[in-house]
This record gives structure tokens, sequence and C-alpha cells, in this order.
């Protein structure tokens, strides 16, 4: 069976989604066009204060009528199950709505995305009933507990380039810990996760509980973080609005908030990495991936000099081996990039690199079906020093940094970068060398031997420095939805 769609048979959730429902809102009416052909999907509407305003009322009346927070645990575990069934169950047409608002590929949008948004949810369920405190030591006759509890109303924050699963990595835990959720994801990726809320109501998650506001960020998610209702903030995005973010968090009230964000991170690749096509194949596909629309994407190559140029040959033949083409036609094996807008930031941003001093191994330009659509091509880049441009931002585009070293030591300063903490990897079959760089490497997350997350759920993500605070997924990613209380109690 394909998995290629026709893009006109897909059906495009409109409105809000507050209060178990679908409403319109009046507000700034914003386009939001398919990145694979930039022709038009559909339209959402900015809906700032007064939506956010409805959607606090809505969990507020919801946490009430419910009780979610303080029900037997097993029975939200039951409700949450249900609703990771029903996305299952609609796997096809998430990831069709998926691949038709996103940069994300049919390919892996249905049997990928959507089952492991499913998954998510389905680990944070088993979480319910499985979340404890812990009564510490005392002297005689008296009792000390520490026990977690729910915020009440959380807001959470994503981006567009994974909209539903980095949106499900905050939902599902926040659901799971018994909170209410208002939130928003990108204004470029709205609808998937408007279809996720109306699955969640039909499993009976109660109405009012998970509430989706569309809007702009510097608006609707401005006004979430203000709210003075919603007590903790979960981000995921840029590190300047992240900062923003934490600021604007600041000023209107204390509040937690947890930040994922942006990386630049370095694949540190060894003489003795082993087979080169397929370490190759490896590297390339952590700065290709998305077309580099990844947080956590390779951007920056340290080879040790003597297979320099060997690895990088065969990562140009990879480069030159991709179809670039629709979302929805799943032969396609390289993603455009989310809108016209960031496709020129990235080629900006290489042409500055350029001026600063870097050379184009490959790429360096849009591609030529530019029309159609926002594709860049793989770009490989050397001589980026560490004052570049180059190398002190993020590209958020497939572009590859190429730096060579002659010793460890070397190869470790290199990897280190100022500001980002993200991810690195490190890719060695001497496990000696490979653990001394990860204790070195100042990140978040480091792989051997692969770059990139794999298929487990208790695998925590969150950077250093940079990159962020506060951790999605595993047992860090359901205690940033819950607060601890202190009970003491004197039986003398
Ligand atoms: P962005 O920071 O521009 O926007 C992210 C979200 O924040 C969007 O929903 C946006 O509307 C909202 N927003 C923007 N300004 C705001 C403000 N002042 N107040 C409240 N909300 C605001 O990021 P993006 O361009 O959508 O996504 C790309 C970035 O996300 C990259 O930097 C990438 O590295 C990062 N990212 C990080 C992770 C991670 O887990 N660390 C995962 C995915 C993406």
């Amino acid at each position: 069976m394909t998995l290629s769609f026709d893009p006109s048979t897909v059906a495009v959730p409109q409105g809000h989604h507050i209060g178990g429902r679908y409403i319109a809102l009046p507000g700034e009416e914003i386009a939001v066009l398919r990145p694979s052909d930039l022709q038009l999907m559909g339209t959402i509407t900015d809906g700032g204060d007064a939506a956010v305003q409805q959607a606090v009322d809505a969990a507020k009346a919801a946490l009430k009528q419910s009780n979610w927070g303080r029900i037997v645990p097993r029975e939200r575990a039951a409700i949450l199950m249900r609703f990771a069934t029903l996305i299952e169950e609609n796997a096809t047409y998430l990831g069709q709505l998926e691949a038709l608002g996103s940069s994300r590929l049919v390919s892996g949008t249905i049997t990928g995305d959507a089952v492991r948004t499913a998954g998510v949810v389905r680990f944070y369920a088993e979480y319910c009933d499985k979340v404890e405190g812990i009564v510490t030591a005392t002297q005689a006759d008296t009792l000390s507990i520490l026990k977690h509890e729910p915020y009440g109303i959380v807001g959470a924050i994503v981006p567009w380039n994974f909209p539903m699963i980095t949106a499900a990595w905050k939902f599902a835990p926040a659901l799971a810990a018994g909170n209410a959720i208002v939130m928003k994801t990108s204004e470029l990726t709205p609808h998937s996760l408007l279809a996720l809320a109306e699955l969640a109501t039909q499993a009976g998650v109660p109405a009012g509980l998970f509430n989706v506001v569309n809007g702009y960020g510097h608006t609707t998610g401005a006004a979430i973080v203000r709210h003075p209702d919603i007590m903790m903030i979960s981000f995921t995005g840029s590190t300047q609005t992240g900062a923003a973010i934490m600021s604007l968090a600041a000023q209107s009230g204390i509040k937690p908030v947890t930040l994922e964000l942006g990386g630049k991170s370095p694949q540190l690749v060894l003489a003795d990495a082993g087979d080169l096509s397929v370490v190759a194949a490896r590297v390339s596909a952590a700065f290709m991936a998305n077309a580099g629309q990844v947080c956590t994407a390779g951007s920056r190559l340290i080879v040790e000099d003597t297979i320099a140029d060997e690895l990088i040959e065969r990562i140009i033949g990879i480069t030159k081996a991709i179809k670039a083409g629709p979302t929805w036609d799943e032969t396609t094996t390289f993603a455009p990039i989310i809108s016209r807008k960031q496709l020129d930031r990235i080629d900006g941003m290489v042409r500055q690199t350029i001026v600063e001093g870097a050379s184009v191994i490959t790429g360096g330009a849009a591609l030529e079906s530019r029309n159609e659509g926002s594709f860049y091509a793989p770009t490989v880049l050397e001589n980026v020093s560490d004052d570049n441009i180059g190398f002190k931002d993020e590209f958020f585009g497939p572009v590859l940094t190429v730096r060579t070293f002659s010793d460890l030591e070397e190869g470790l300063q290199l990897a280190a970068h100022p500001v980002y903490g993200l991810a690195a990897s490190i890719h060695t079959t001497d496990m000696k060398k490979a653990l001394k760089a990860a204790d070195t490497i100042e990140a978040g997350m480091i792989w051997v031997n692969q770059h990139g997350r794999g298929p487990e759920f208790t695998y925590q993500a969150g950077g250093y420095k940079g990159s962020g605070f506060g951790k999605d997924m595993g047992r860090a990613g359901i205690e940033a939805y819950l607060r601890q209380k202190a009970i003491w109690v004197n039986y003398a």
C-alpha cells in the first residue's frame, strides 16, 4: 500500500480547541502555507489574551468538575490509554495532516510521528499511579512526608519542526500528572495539535483539560506566559525566544519555566570510527534529516585529519543522492524548509559565513525547485573559524561545517561551544576514548556511535547552558509537571 496521498483530500481543522470543542474567535487572520508548494492550507486567527482567558476559564471549570488531579490514578491512566489508542487508529489522518502542514515526510509521519505520539501518551499514562513520594528520616514521634502534586493549569509552547511529537512530550506528562493544559504550537504548523486535542476529548479527557489556542508568539504565546492562573510554563523553541519567555514569566509573577532550546551539536569522528560508508551515512543523516530542522542536528563535523578527505567525499556523494519533493509523496527523501522566510534566513547566514572566511564544499544555495516550495541544498562548509557566524549561530537548516583535528584533546576542544550544549555524538570503536569524550563534552545528551535519540521514551531530552534547562521525556519529563509538598506531622 502506498503512503502517498492527494493533499486536497485531507480535512483541515478550523478554530481554536477550547473546552473540548472547536471554536472560532475574532483576531488577526494568519494564512498557513504548505511548505512543499507554498499553497494555502488553511487560516487560523491570532487568539491573543481573549483566547487564552477563555482556555483558562475552561481549564478551571474542568479541573473543578472532573477533579482530574485527585481521581483514582488508574482512571486517569485508562482515559489516557484510550487517547493513545485513538491516536493509533487515526494515524493515517494525523500523519497526512502532519505531512501536509509541516516539513515532515509522509514516509515517516504515519508509521513514525503519529505512532510515536501515541507511544508517548501511553508511556505517561503508565506513570499515573507510579508517581511516588518519600518518607524522610526523622526523630521519634514525627513523620515527614514529601509528596508530589499537580500545579493546576500549566502552559506549553512548542515550535514547528516536529509539531505532534514535541507537543506530546508536554501535554502527555502534564495531563498524566493531573494538570489541565493550555498550549500553543507554532503559527506555521497549527493543525495537527488541534486534531490531537479533538481526539483527547473523544477519548474521554474531560472537556477543558486540554486546550489549544492558535496565534503568534508575541501575542498568544506571551498571553499564556503572562496569565496569572497558569502556574508553570514549558517551552521548546529557540534560545532567543526562551530568554524572552523567562523574562516575561519573571515580570508577570513567579512561576517555574522549563526551556528546551537550540543547539549546535558536534559530531566527533575519530579515525578508528569503523566502516566509513556507515559513518558517512550516519553523519549525513544527522544534518540532513528533516532538512536539518532538528534541535539536535549534528551541524558541526569534527573529524580526525587522517580520514577527513574520504569521509567528506562520501558525505558529498550522499548529499547528491537526495530526492527533494512534496512531503505527501512517499518517494521524497529530502524535506522542504518550513517557510520562505526561514529559507532566506538560512541562505543569508550561509552567505555571511562565506563573507567571514568560510568556503563551500558543496551546496550553498536554494534548490532549483524553489518556486514550488522552500528547498535548500544540503550544504557543507569548511574554514568556519570560532568567530564566524556559522560557528556561533544555529542554521536550523541542512548545513554542516567541517573542522579537522590530529589528536583527541584538540578534537574535544573543537567540540566545545561557548553558548550551546544540547547534544553531541562521538564516533569511535575505542570505548575508553568514547567515555572520555562523553565525560568532557558539556551537553545534556551524548550519543556514542549514533547521532540522535534512540526509540526509548525513558531517555530524557534537554540541554546544558544556552540550550536550556528542565527535561522532556523519561521520569524527569513527568516530574516537571509536579510540585513537591513537604508535610511534617508531630504525633508526640
Ligand atoms: P521560536 O522560538 O521562534 O518559536 C517557538 C514557539 O514560541 C512558537 O510557537 C512561537 O510562536 C512561540 N513564541 C515566539 N515568540 C514568543 C514570545 N515572545 N512569547 C511566547 N511565545 C513565543 O522557534 P521556532 O523557529 O518555532 O523553532 C525552531 C527552534 O526551536 C530552534 O532554535 C530549535 O533548535 C528549537 N527546538 C528545540 C528543541 C529541543 O528539544 N531543545 C526541539 C525542537 C526545536
